[in-house]
């Protein structure tokens, strides 16, 4: 006999909405997902741009600083399948997006096949799955394409991590004039610069970048103590 709709429906619930916090073990209300001490740890994202998306005309939109109080749920999300950490951050970054000017589609940033295997779930393409059901926006899984594997952008030095990404993405034909490009972290930018390179190349009029969390500029402290 099939279960009660009542039992399935609270099983359901407790997966979608934990009613403990994500950040640590104390009682969240179920629409915040994050009790209010570890909400308070996740400040706005920093006012200064990335050097390497600005000199490409990009508008940026970050949710919150990525330091010591948002990095661990990010974290939790990208290298331990946790997914609800991820839907906690997508949620808790929404208003942000909300309020950007309205592009025509999202981008994820796309994983290599190789990297995806070893992950078992795309961050990027997470995200953009959340915020484009959440703002009725379509996401093209297929708009880049990760041509060849690259090694890790932070055991790379700037210079490296350049060199690491050129001609890393390819571009399909026939994409929207205005698109946002979505990642879960900007640190240096370069991935992201490498990516909006090649969607410019592609004809893409406008690239957006859209992200849970941006990394201080250096100089503007190490992004770990509050
Ligand atoms: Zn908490």
């Amino acid at each position: 006999m099939p279960a009660p709709f009542a039992t399935v429906w609270r099983a359901f619930e407790a997966w979608a909405l934990p009613s403990t916090c994500l950040g640590c073990d104390a009682r969240a209300s179920p629409d915040a997902l994050l009790c209010l001490a570890c909400r308070a740890l996740l400040r706005p994202a920093p006012s200064a741009p990335v050097a390497a998306l600005q000199t490409l005309g990009v508008a940026m939109h970050a949710a919150f600083r990525y330091d010591g109080g948002s990095a661990p749920l990010l974290t939790r999300y990208k290298f331990h399948e946790d997914l609800a950490a991820g839907r906690s951050l997508a949620a808790l970054s929404l208003p942000v997006f909300r309020d950007a000017t309205r592009p025509q589609a999202l981008v994820p940033v796309p994983l290599h096949r190789r990297r995806l295997r070893q992950r078992g779930h795309d961050q990027a393409l997470g995200l953009a799955r959340d915020w484009g059901r959440a703002l009725g926006l379509p996401v093209l899984v297929d708009a880049l394409h990760r041509e060849r594997e690259t090694r890790p952008q932070t055991e790379l030095d700037a210079r490296e991590r350049h060199r690491n990404l050129e001609a890393a993405f390819r571009a399909r034909s026939g994409l929207p004039a205005h698109v946002a490009l979505v990642d879960d972290v900007l640190t240096t930018g370069s991935t992201a610069a490498a990516a909006v390179r090649t969607l410019q190349a592609a004809g893409v009029a406008r690239v957006d970048v859209w992200v849970v969390a941006q990394a201080p500029a250096p100089g503007e402290g190490d992004g770990r103590t509050p």
